[in-house]
């Protein structure tokens, strides 16, 4: 018997184009960037997609972390580029999307990770630390979203993957971070709604939801506090490790995951269960 697509069931099993499962989730070929790529899990994104085969640009607002992310990935063989942009400005993101294009013709996957927390109890949020949170969090992750966009729905072809947080489902406590956590809701949001708007001219659109991942961002002063009293509400028993994460960015940006749009993949050890 014949699937919808005029093609057999035996082929369908043989895999797409006979190619096994493995091989559908290399990236050789592709070109990649991760904004926020200079440390934490922006790092392990490049690290891992350029480690399945893709070229990868890092995008960061400080030029020494990208430029030393890209060494080390060029020490793996893996052909890089460090790019300085802070993704709040328009300019900027135009300008490192452009500086890809021409560099390697094309863009197959954004990794739109750059993010920012800030701490203070909601009666005290300023308009300010609003202002800040939202500018990255989720305004710089519509304009990568769009510029990228642009250039993906004229291939015909692409893989957006948004870093939000379990923050945008759940509200762990006792953290104070009413404009992180609904700017990472946003985040949520805004992939849906493109990720349903565009998937039908060939650009999917995901996000990744980290648990509470060992990174230099929950060791700054005001969260470090929290992080042992945390640790007792994660199933896991551990915070999550930024290789934890690494096999679902390249899941995710491979054609492996092509029936995948507007999905909020949760990795944080069942903490958003419990
Ligand atoms: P991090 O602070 O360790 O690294 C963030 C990187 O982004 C830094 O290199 C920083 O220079 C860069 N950056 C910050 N603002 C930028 C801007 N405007 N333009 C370009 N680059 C910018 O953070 P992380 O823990 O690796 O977090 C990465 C992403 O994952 C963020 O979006 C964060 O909200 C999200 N996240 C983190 C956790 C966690 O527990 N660490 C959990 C859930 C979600």
């Amino acid at each position: 018997p014949d699937t919808q697509n005029g093609v057999t069931f035996d082929e369908v099993f043989r895999g797409v184009q006979g190619k096994a499962v493995l091989d559908r989730l290399r990236l050789d070929k592709k070109v990649a960037y991760v904004t926020g790529g200079g440390q934490g899990i922006g790092r392990a994104f490049a690290h891992a997609l350029g480690e399945a085969g893709a070229k990868v640009a890092i995008i960061d607002v400080d030029k020494d972390k990208a430029e030393k992310v890209a060494e080390e990935l060029r020490l793996k063989g893996i052909q890089s580029l460090a790019l300085t942009a802070d993704i709040s400005k328009p300019e900027d993101v135009q300008r490192m999307i452009d500086s890809i294009v021409s560099k390697w013709g094309a863009i197959h996957i954004a990794c739109n990770n750059a993010g920012i927390n800030k701490n203070s109890a909601s009666e005290d949020t300023s308009l300010e630390e609003w202002d800040q949170t939202f500018n990255v969090n989720l305004r710089g992750t519509f304009m990568c979203c769009q510029a990228v966009g642009r250039v993906m729905l004229k291939q015909g072809y692409g893989k957006i993957i948004n870093t939000a947080s379990m923050a945008s489902l759940i509200v762990p406590h006792p953290q104070k971070q009413l404009s992180y956590n609904t700017s990472k809701a946003g985040v949520v949001k805004l992939t849906q709604t493109l990720g349903t708007e565009w998937v039908e001219r060939g650009v999917r659109v995901n996000c990744i939801s980290p648990g509470i991942v060992d990174t230099p961002l929950i060791h700054s002063e005001s969260l470090e506090p929290l992080v042992k009293r945390w640790l007792s509400d994660i199933p896991a028993g551990r915070l999550a490790q930024v290789t934890d994460l690494q096999a679902a960015i390249v899941y995710l940006a491979s054609e492996a995951s092509d029936y995948m749009t507007g999905h909020n993949l949760v990795i944080e050890g069942g903490q958003s269960l419990w």
